[in-house]
């Protein structure tokens, strides 16, 4: 299908503006305008990017978890390198590592006035998981002391990294993942997290002590969230899902 008119955009205009939403130049515009012929070539355009983002919509791009481990500079330098020049090429990425750091970078602390004790109705305990790594199998309590540290419970799996802010004070970044991607994004909408000196809101015969948390943060939409400056100790944290709350017991940082 070809234009025969000599101000009819070229192929790779009608591209760009289907591709990018690149303007096309004023004179090709107009006649856009007024030609079927060109209408129709711009339509198959914008088929051709619709299948595209529909069949390659970020399949090369580094998973969320990936994302906020190199936002956070928690990821060895060459899964950091390759991350770095695919960000620089992808839009979708550049924006959410954008928004990412400048997640990472707010003041989680909420009020002190919303430090309301909240109950726990339907606690649910996550249980940890340890990788087994060869290297450490002779040493077991360094296995248990790395991070990061990942937990499950039941349909939510968390993996906890410690890492250290600029001012040398320690922050724990927490990515949840739902075992059901399609659940996920409504789930962890910002969701509620408190961290509190062990023993916690639940002592062990399961009733309520009046502890309250020592620090309490709001999460992103991609169910992280961010504990700073946290000292060393034993901790509880809990996570208000909608409908649970997740339970880290006898978590400790050294
Ligand atoms: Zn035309
Ligand atoms: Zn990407």
């Amino acid at each position: 299908m070809d234009c025969l008119n000599s101000i009819a955009p070229t192929d790779e205009e009608l591209i760009s503006l289907a591709l990018d939403g690149e303007a096309l130049p004023e004179e090709a515009n107009t006649h856009l305008q007024q030609c079927e012929t060109c209408k129709q070539r711009l339509a198959s355009y914008k088929q051709v990017n619709a299948y595209l983002l529909s069949h390659l919509y970020r399949s090369q791009c580094p998973s969320g978890e990936q994302l906020s481990l190199y936002c956070a500079d928690l990821l060895p330098a060459d899964e950091r390198m390759s991350i770095a020049s695919h960000v620089k090429d992808c839009p979708l990425c550049a924006t959410e590592v954008e928004q990412s750091r400048s997640f990472l970078r707010m003041d989680f602390e909420l009020p002190a006035s919303s430090f309301s004790l909240r109950a726990l109705l339907h606690p649910i305990f996550a249980t940890r998981v340890i990788s087994a790594q060869p290297q450490f199998a002779v040493r077991g309590d360094a296995s248990a002391a790395a991070w990061p540290r990942k937990y499950k419970a039941e349909s939510v799996d968390l993996t906890l990294h410690l890492s250290l802010t600029s001012s040398g004070e320690h922050m724990l970044l927490g990515i949840m993942t739902g075992i059901d991607p399609t659940e996920s994004f409504f789930f962890f909408d910002c969701v509620t997290s408190d961290i509190y000196t062990a023993p916690g809101p639940l002592v062990a015969n399961g009733d309520k002590s009046a502890a309250s948390p020592l620090l309490r943060t709001q999460g992103d939409d991609l169910g992280h969230f961010v504990f700073k400056p946290v000292p060393t100790g034993q901790f509880v944290i809990v996570v208000y899902l909608p409908d649970r709350e997740l339970v880290i017991e006898d978590l400790s940082i050294e």
